[in-house]
């Protein structure tokens, strides 16, 4: 074992990588830090040095392109801006135990250890109202009725629709503009009609939401902010 947790620089613009030496790891591997964009070379015990860095040298336009889609998590600390139903409120201390907000602010009590606790808390109840309220809206416009509404931290999905018609969102849907949990709660409730992708199903979620094609796209587009608030 040598060079243990030492920094190596690899390419022009110098990209600086942390050596991590591991008893674990089978194979060299590379990972990229969430929170800080820190770049680490994994090297099992019995692996070598040289080899490792081969390794990274052959992959660093993968580095690159990581590090340049990469965006850090955003931290909620008193003054960081939340986003919430698309409007960017900045967290503000208060001495009341409810939050509150107003159209720019959102009122917080307690240390700032606690204010991402008490966001997400207060985030799933109003996703949980505003799910439910556009899901019977688009169910009763289809004339057809689900089971119930379930919600997650999904990361790949925000929305998905079971053959017996049990409906599960991402409750981080409530930071997008409204119309935006609307296409989704209408993608999800045309599935109560046609379980697949087909051109009969986008035409069904063209009656409940004609605009649709606009919210799908600020979903692609957008999507990835609202998975950057760390909870
Ligand atoms: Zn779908």
């Amino acid at each position: 074992m040598q060079n243990q947790n030492s920094i190596v620089e690899i390419g022009n613009p110098a990209i600086s990588i942390f050596i991590k030496w591991s008893k674990i790891a089978q194979n060299y591997s590379l990972r990229i830090s969430n929170s800080n964009r820190e770049v680490k070379l994994i090297i099992p015990v019995n692996g070598s040095y040289k080899q490792a860095l081969q390794f990274a040298n052959s992959r660093e336009n993968w580095i690159r392109t990581k590090l340049a889609n990469h965006l850090p998590e955003i931290i909620l600390n008193y003054g960081s801006m939340l986003l919430y139903q698309g409007q960017e409120l900045i967290i503000k201390p208060s001495q009341d135990k409810h939050i509150t907000k107003t159209e720019r602010e959102i009122f917080i009590s307690g240390p700032e250890s606690s204010i991402s606790g008490k966001i997400k808390g207060y985030l799933k109840t109003k996703a949980r109202d505003h799910l439910d309220y556009s899901s019977r809206k688009y169910s009763k416009k289809l004339g057809k009725q689900f089971k119930k509404i379930t919600l997650r931290d999904t990361k790949s999905r925000w929305g998905s629709c079971t053959s017996d018609g049990n409906l599960m969102y991402s409750w981080r849907l409530i930071m997008a503009p409204p119309e935006i949990l609307d296409y989704v709660t209408a993608h999800e409730v045309a599935h109560l009609s046609y379980l697949n992708h087909s051109k009969e199903f986008w035409n069904t979620v063209a009656f409940l939401l004609p605009e649709f094609s606009d919210y799908q796209n600020w979903l692609k587009i957008n999507g990835q902010l609202l998975q950057r608030y760390r909870f």
